[in-house]
């Protein structure tokens, strides 16, 4: 599969744990399956950058910096209510 992550890639995705890691994972079916994706993220050294990423970019799908799409929309609405 191709990895979706892979386009456009920014700068800082060179030093992202998830290169080279099977991209399947980083895209769980549900928010229960994307533990070991989340595990990953939490030992990446880019982690704030990229969970800021994804929620400047809207991702609709994916894990991104630890947290699930579910979980970026509930990040997004915290950020619009302190706002
Ligand atoms: S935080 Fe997660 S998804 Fe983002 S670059 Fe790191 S390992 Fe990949």
């Amino acid at each position: 599969m191709t990895n979706p992550k892979d386009s456009q890639m920014p700068v800082w995705r060179q030093r992202a744990a998830c290169r080279g890691v099977d991209p399947d994972i980083f895209y769980p079916v549900s928010d229960e399956e994307a533990e070991d994706a989340k595990s990953i993220c939490r030992g990446c050294a880019v982690q704030e950058l990229c969970l800021e990423w994804a929620l400047s970019n809207r991702e609709k799908e994916g894990v991104w910096g630890g947290a699930t799409e579910r979980e970026r929309r509930r990040i997004i609405r915290r950020r619009r209510r302190t706002a």
